[in-house]
């Protein structure tokens, strides 16, 4: 149960505190991209989102994408932009989160992990000894098994929720 615990949940990653993550020396990010930086049918990012990629860099981060998703797909999704990505990285194996910690040049103490998924995203990185922030799923248009997956979560969270030491940060509160 502990490893489903994320450390951070978050509505959606523009409400991440870079100087919070710096306080925690969290120097690098691995970021999930289905639901977690644009819907799974959207193929590019938008206007905002490369913004947003650029205030990361400029803070100082290092970013790399880890998706379960074909090839292609990440591919696609990241050709105009200059970031390294890990795709079919077989979430929640810790393979490709070690892989990801490589790829940033860090050490793991000091990586982030952010996704929507807790049987993925969360569960893997912190059986990878990462951070880990959950995030609210973009956009509702899911297969039907991520909506399974997504009903078994919501009960979840809420045994979750009796928080000790869950950051939680929802737009409600800025
Ligand atoms: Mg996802």
């Amino acid at each position: 149960m502990a490893n489903l615990k994320p450390n951070m949940m978050l509505d959606s990653i523009f409400q991440l505190d870079f100087q919070d993550l710096k306080s925690r020396n969290i120097k690098g990010l691995l970021v999930d991209l289905d639901n977690t930086l644009v819907e799974w049918d959207k193929k590019k990012a938008d206007e905002r989102l490369i913004q947003w990629f650029y205030q990361v860099k400029e803070e100082g981060f290092s970013i790399c994408i880890i998706s379960n998703n074909t090839e292609d797909r990440v591919v696609e999704f990241k050709e105009d932009l200059d970031l390294p990505a890990i795709h079919k990285a077989l979430k929640p194996l810790t393979r490709a989160f070690r892989k990801g910690v490589k790829i940033l040049g860090l050490k793991k103490e000091q990586v982030a992990v952010i996704g929507d998924q807790i049987f993925t995203d969360v569960l893997g990185g912190n059986r990878a000894g990462l951070f880990t922030i959950l995030v609210k799923p973009i956009g509702n248009q899911e297969f039907w098994w991520t909506t399974f997956v997504r009903r078994i979560e919501k009960r979840l969270l809420k045994r979750l929720l009796n928080p000790e030491e869950v950051i939680i940060r929802t737009n409600e509160d800025k």
